[in-house]
């Protein structure tokens, strides 16, 4: 998938919009700069903290 519909896809799961210039986030995908300029596919520590909590939810959800 590319980097916008992994961006557009974290939103669902509960990540914020990360900025729109490099300098206001870190290396990561929910930012502008770091993912359309720079092709970034990763999350930040926090993001990634943020999504994988919320799969981990859906997957309990889904489990009970
Ligand atoms: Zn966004
Ligand atoms: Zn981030």
């Amino acid at each position: 998938m590319t980097v916008l519909v992994q961006h557009e896809t974290s939103h669902l799961f509960n990540a914020p919009e990360g900025g729109y210039w490099c300098y206001e986030h870190p290396e990561c995908v929910m930012n502008y700069c770091w993912a359309a300029l720079h092709g970034t596919d990763i999350w930040c520590n926090s993001c990634r903290e943020i999504v994988n909590e919320k799969i981990r939810g859906n997957l309990m959800v889904y489990t009970l």
